[in-house]
């Protein structure tokens, strides 16, 4: 146990309201986002109850108000939701999941883990996660003619806030800032630096944000380059996305990272294009399990919006059905067999088209839709549901990725 752990204080707290797993775990998982004081939040298994933890130094009744309001928003989720599933595929591989893969991986020196949600690889964890990006393409390119693209990893301010990102999960984006563009500034924070032994920060006052953010979800950038046009016929995007979320302490191996990367699919048209990709996507998702041999479920879903908006938007988009998830067994840091969201399928009405003023055939603001498979999360789960013995592998993935 860490030393300073005798300073983290554990309090008893009771919740407005009794919650089910899933808000529970929608709970710890924003909690870190409550309090510099708070470490997080944990429910206890009966629904009614959870201990607050708060870091050394904390202020126990702030603290304790500041948790107090925040379950009182999030414990008004709705959940509960008759869960749909569309796809269900059953790996042929009998051998038992693999416990501890992220660790596995770093010791056969095929990832390092920098520490802060952001990892390197190599060897087969590299060639998996290129294999899963160029079969998944190949896919979209056969079944949707998706042209190709490239975007940013910088995304403007007003776009994320057309998009409504700053609306839906404030909590994730992360600003870039610089130095101003002031001599004595500059000069001040290069002299600090040059005799210092760690990197010394510029004063806050000397760090201006000009609006540039790093991108926080896979489809965003596209959007800006669709206005202005019509799309009489419907048309696919896709592309390998970087993407940034800030998860705070929430990081975790290939499982949670900081900076990651998306296969996105994009498709712009009518309601009933729209809706007639999305289906198709399905059997794309579920030949994709099957090429690596991973259990597989897509279901409906809802996200984890940050706390005050969350109750209304999860309302909403558990009531449309609006997302679907691709949920692929795997294991927690504990053993205990968890479905990791290895990916998402969305409907967005018109929102995109209007914000951005893009039309379809009738001339009313097109509907777009996308589907964004998180690489990394593929490849933590392809890795536990065969472990390291290159004989468990189907062959075709086995002779790529070992050889
Ligand atoms: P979660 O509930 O686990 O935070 P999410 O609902 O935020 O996931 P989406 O917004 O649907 O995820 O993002 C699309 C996909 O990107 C996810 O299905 C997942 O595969 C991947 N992804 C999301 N966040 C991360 C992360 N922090 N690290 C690695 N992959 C991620
Ligand atoms: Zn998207
Ligand atoms: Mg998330």
């Amino acid at each position: 146990m860490n030393m300073h752990m005798k300073d983290f204080t554990e309090i008893a707290l009771e919740l407005p309201r009794e919650v089910d797993r899933e808000v529970a775990g929608d709970i710890e998982k924003e909690s870190v986002f409550v309090s510099p004081m708070i470490d997080r939040i944990i429910v206890n298994s009966d629904g009614k109850t959870a201990r607050l933890v708060t870091r050394p130094g904390a202020d126990l009744q702030v603290a304790t108000d500041k948790a107090l309001r925040f379950l009182a928003v999030m414990v008004r989720q709705v959940s509960g939701f008759e869960i749909k599933v569309f796809v269900d595929t059953k790996r042929k591989d009998t051998g038992p999941y693999q416990i501890g893969v992220n660790d596995g991986l770093v010791e056969r020196g095929w990832m390092h883990d920098y520490g802060k949600g952001q990892v390197a690889y190599s060897g087969p964890v590299l060639k998996l996660a290129q294999l899963i990006n160029e079969k998944s393409g190949q896919l979209y390119h056969a079944a949707f003619n998706a042209i190709d693209g490239h975007y940013p990893a910088m995304i403007d301010a007003d776009t994320l806030h057309k998009c409504g990102y700053f609306d839906s999960h404030p909590n994730a984006v992360t600003f870039v800032g610089n130095v101003v563009e002031d001599f004595d500034a500059i000069e001040e924070f290069r002299l600090a630096n040059s005799c210092s032994e760690g990197a010394l920060m510029p004063k806050q006052e000397h760090i201006h944000h000009d609006g540039m953010c790093l991108n926080p979800a896979a489809c965003f950038p596209c959007y800006p380059t669709l206005t202005g046009q019509k799309f009489v016929e419907g048309q696919c995007y896709t592309w390998l996305g970087r993407v940034f979320r800030y998860e705070s302490r929430n990081i975790n191996g290939l499982d949670r990272l900081y900076e990651f990367n998306v296969r996105e699919l994009v498709f712009v048209g009518d309601e009933d294009y729209v809706r007639s990709c999305r289906a198709k996507a399905l059997p794309i998702v579920e030949e994709l399990a099957s090429f690596i041999d991973i259990d597989c479920q897509v279901q409906t879903a809802t996200d984890p919006f940050f706390a005050t908006v969350s109750a209304a938007k999860k309302f909403w988009q558990a009531a449309q059905e609006v997302k679907n998830e691709i949920k692929i067994p795997a294991l927690g840091n504990d053993g205990s067999q968890k479905m990791l969201a290895c990916g998402s399928i969305n409907l967005h009405g018109n929102f995109f088209g209007k914000r951005f003023d893009f039309t379809c055939a009738n001339g009313e603001p097109a509907q777009t839709g996308c589907v964004g498979l998180g690489i990394e999360r593929w490849v933590l789960a392809a890795f536990t549901q065969h472990g390291f013995e290159p004989a468990r592998w189907p062959e075709a993935v086995r002779n790529r990725i070992f050889s």
